[in-house]
């Protein structure tokens, strides 16, 4: 799960984290209100969607040569002008997709110095087992290019868990920074904070960029991107409240509702499957026979009638799915089960691309003449392989 970069910062705040004063704003009469609570002269009024480059980004209403995301203003005038702009308009960026998003929320904050700007990240590093803190002195652009032209100015420091973050770790990212004195003494400070942050609230990915020095020698955290471990949320009921639902993917949001494992694919094949295993050799055996799925969908072991209709629904709300393969093996889910709910999902939504079923297990019977009693267009399957024979040819014939 991810969250707003205002919502990252007032989170980082709790730990002693230096950032700048701003509030988040809703309207154009929020961001003046907000623009009087700060002492000026130089604001920022920042767009907030879950996606970087805002900077750099273009709004899609707006002319070419109009400004981006992240805007200066001099004046309380000039910050209303400029959230006028910006409210309810779509921004694009890199990292948004050419459709881009549209921006709901404001931050506006306080215009700060910059002396330079600095790169720090943490995230869960699969191949140290650790958490990495990535550290460079080139902040405030694009991470990827570093990596890619100038990759020696990036530094890596690993974290053992088991003996926590020590003043080592500190000074290594205030030496990667190149920072001395004073600077390296808040650089050690904020690292451990960060860390602090990043275990205490189970982050999966914490960045900093920029990461500014002020012309008054003040380290502040100008930019905050944070995504959290889901499966981890439960401990933060804080955390899960900052959910901002209107920037995720819709079929994925409704899929989290009924606890199904919803992934969303390239091919034109929907797959509605039982274990995750089984959901893996579903998607190989489809490919194994020129076809690919649109989907990875696990409804899990105790599916009710209930998960199947939404699970269902949610595959055929994708316009890309021209045919379904339903294959349960029922364990703990019994098969009768199962056909209801394909059964009422099937009558509920008009169902207008063929159906292959393949169900084995605990009540296999009465679940093949739920399907065949239904009067519904439904192929049956005997087995798995016959099973994607049988849609990879309906979906191949249909085209
Ligand atoms: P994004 O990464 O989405 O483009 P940032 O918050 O990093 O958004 O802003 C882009 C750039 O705008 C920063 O690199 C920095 O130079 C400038 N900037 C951002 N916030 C402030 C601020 N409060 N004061 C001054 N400049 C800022
Ligand atoms: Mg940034």
């Amino acid at each position: 799960m991810n969250i707003h970069e205002y919502q990252a910062k007032e989170l980082l705040a709790k730990f002693g984290v230096g950032i700048p004063a701003g509030y988040p704003a809703l309207s154009v009469e929020d961001a003046v209100a907000a623009a009087k609570q700060l002492p000026g002269p130089l604001y920022v009024v920042k767009a907030q969607i879950h996606a970087g480059g805002r900077g750099k980004g273009k709004f899609k209403e707006l002319p070419a040569e109009a400004k981006g995301g992240v805007r200066l203003a001099h004046s309380i005038d000039e910050v209303a002008a400029n959230a006028k702009e910006m409210l309810g308009n779509t921004l694009v960026t890199v990292q948004t997709g050419p459709a881009g998003k549209q921006v709901n929320r404001l931050y506006v904050t306080d215009g700060v110095d910059i002396a330079s700007e600095y790169y720090l990240a943490l995230l869960v590093d699969r191949k140290s087992g650790r958490i990495a803190m990535i550290v460079s002195t080139e902040g405030g652009m694009s991470i990827e290019d570093v990596a890619h032209q100038t990759p020696e100015k990036i530094a890596t420091i690993t974290i053992d868990p088991a003996t926590g973050f020590m003043p080592h770790h500190g000074r290594a990212v205030a030496f990667a920074l190149k920072l001395k004195g004073d600077l390296a003494k808040a650089a050690q400070k904020l690292a451990r904070q960060l860390y602090d942050a990043f275990v205490a609230l189970d982050c999966a990915m914490l960045e900093i960029n920029p990461l500014v020095k002020t012309q008054g020698g003040e380290l502040l955290v100008l930019d905050s991107k944070m995504s959290f471990d889901s499966n981890a949320l439960f401990r933060h009921p804080d955390v899960e409240a900052l959910r901002d639902e209107t920037e995720e993917d819709p079929m994925e949001l409704e899929a989290s509702k009924y606890d199904l494992a919803y992934i969303k694919l390239d091919g034109d094949i929907g797959c509605m499957v039982n274990g995750a295993g089984l959901a893996m050799a579903t998607m190989d055996i489809i490919k194994l026979n020129g076809a690919f799925p649109a989907n990875f969908l696990d409804v899990g072991g105790g599916a009710s009638k209930e998960k199947v209709t939404a699970a269902f629904k949610i595959i055929l709300s994708d316009p890309a799915v021209k045919g379904i393969l339903v294959n349960i093996f029922g364990g703990i889910m019994r098969c009768d089960t199962i056909a209801k709910g394909i059964v009422a999902a099937a009558r509920e939504v008009e169902l207008d691309v063929p159906l292959v079923v393949r169900l084995e297990g605990t009540n296999v019977e009465q679940g093949k003449a739920i399907l065949a009693n239904s009067g519904l267009p439904i192929i049956s399957a005997e087995d798995l392989g016959d099973a994607a024979k049988k849609i990879v040819a309906e979906v191949k014939q249909a085209a």
